[in-house]
C-alpha cells in the first residue's frame, strides 16, 4: 500500500539553492490551503534535474520550512527514487522519439505557420526508416533521443481558484530528456511527467504554486487525463517581485531565510509573510492559519522590500 493518502496538498521545491522569501510565502500558502481544508500536506523534493539538484540543498530547504513552523505529513518523497514509476507511466502514454537539438527546434520554429514556443513537430510523423537513420546519426554524436508526448489535443482547460477557467496549449512536451551515450545512461526525466505522476501517486488533488507555472497547467492536466488520474484543482498564487518588478532573486539583498535570520528573528520573518497575506500583526504560522482568508489575497505580485 502507498504511504500516501489523499486528499492532499503539497509543496514541491527544486533543491538547487536556498528558498527565498517568495518561495517561503508560496510554501506557507500551500500549507494554509491544505490545512484549512483538512487535507494532508506533503513535501516533495523535485530533484530530477541531477546537475542542478543536491541532497544538501534539499536538507537545508526542509530545515528552513520547519523553522517557519510548517509541518508535513511523512514521508518526504524524493523524485530521484521514482524512476520506475516514471518509466511505467511513460509506457502507458502515446509517445515518440525526438532527435532534435535545441538549435534544430529554434530553426524549425522560426518557419511560417509554427506557433511560437511550441514544438514544431519535426519528429512527430517520421517513418521507421527515417527514425533508424536519425537514431544512428545521433549515436555518432554520442547522444540518445528524447521522448515526447504525442498530444491528441491542441489545448486543455483547467480550473483555478484565482484564475477561473484557464485554457492553454498542450504541445508535444518532452517526457524524458535525451541522454549521452558516453555516460551510459538515458537522460533525466522531465518535470512535466514527474510532477503529474507524483501528484497522482501522492493523492494530491490541490496544487498550490507560483503563478509563473499557470501556463504549464493545461499540458499537465492533459497528461493526468491520459494517465487516468482525476483532475487536480489548481491555486496559482502571485509571485514576490523585487526592484523593477522582476522575480525576487539574489540581487535583491537578504532574501533567503538564513540571510534574513542574520538580521532578525524567525517571528519577524513569519510576520513579514503574514503581512503579505493580509494578516498583519500575526507572527506564527498557526496564527496565520486562524486568520487567513483566501478571498482577500491580493492577486498582484507582492513587492519585496528589504528591511
Ligand atoms: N519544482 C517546481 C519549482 O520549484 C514546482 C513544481 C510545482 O509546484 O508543480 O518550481
Amino acid at each position: 500500500m502507498s504511504a500516501f493518502q489523499g486528499p492532499a496538498g503539497r509543496y514541491a521545491p527544486s533543491p538547487s539553492g536556498d528558498l527565498h522569501f517568495g518561495n517561503l510565502r508560496t510554501a506557507v500558502l500551500a500549507w494554509l490551503f491544505a490545512r484549512q481544508t483538512g487535507r494532508k500536506f506533503y513535501l516533495r523534493v523535485e530533484d530530477i534535474d541531477s546537475e542542478r539538484s543536491s541532497d544538501e540543498s534539499a536538507t537545508r530547504q526542509i530545515e528552513d520550512l520547519e523553522a517557519l513552523g510548517l509541518d508535513f505529513d511523512p514521508p518526504v518523497l524524493y523524485q530521484h527514487d521514482r524512476g520506475d514509476a516514471y518509466a511505467e507511466a511513460l509506457a502507458r502514454l502515446d509517445t515518440y522519439e525526438c532527435y532534435c537539438s535545441r538549435r534544430d527546434i529554434r530553426e524549425a520554429a522560426s518557419a511560417p505557420h509554427t506557433q511560437p514556443g511550441m514544438y514544431p513537430g519535426t519528429c512527430r510523423d517520421l517513418t521507421e526508416e527515417q527514425r533508424a537513420l536519425r537514431r544512428s546519426q545521433l549515436a555518432e554524436e554520442g547522444r540518445l533521443p528524447a521522448i515526447r508526448l504525442r498530444a491528441h489535443a491542441r489545448e486543455w482547460t483547467v480550473q483555478d481558484f484565482y484564475h477561473g477557467e484557464y485554457t492553454g496549449p498542450v504541445d508535444d512536451v518532452i517526457l524524458k530528456r535525451g541522454g549521452r551515450l558516453d555516460q551510459a545512461q538515458a537522460g533525466d526525466w522531465a518535470y512535466n511527467l514527474a510532477v503529474v505522476v507524483d501528484d497522482g501517486f501522492q493523492g494530491v488533488d490541490q496544487i498550490v504554486r507560483g503563478d509563473d507555472l499557470l501556463p504549464s497547467a493545461p499540458a499537465q492536466a492533459y497528461l493526468a487525463d491520459q494517465l487516468g488520474l482525476t483532475a487536480f484543482s489548481y491555486i496559482h498564487v502571485p509571485l514576490v517581485v523585487g526592484a523593477g518588478g522582476r522575480r525576487l532573486a539574489k540581487r535583491d539583498g537578504a532574501v533567503t531565510l538564513r540571510e534574513m535570520l542574520a538580521e532578525k528573528g524567525v517571528a519577524d520573518v513569519v510576520g513579514d509573510i503574514a503581512a503579505s497575506l493580509g494578516c498583519g500583526g500575526v507572527t506564527s504560522v498557526n496564527g496565520i492559519l486562524q486568520r487567513f482568508d483566501p478571498a482577500q489575497l491580493s492577486l498582484d505580485p507582492w513587492l519585496w522590500t528589504s528591511q
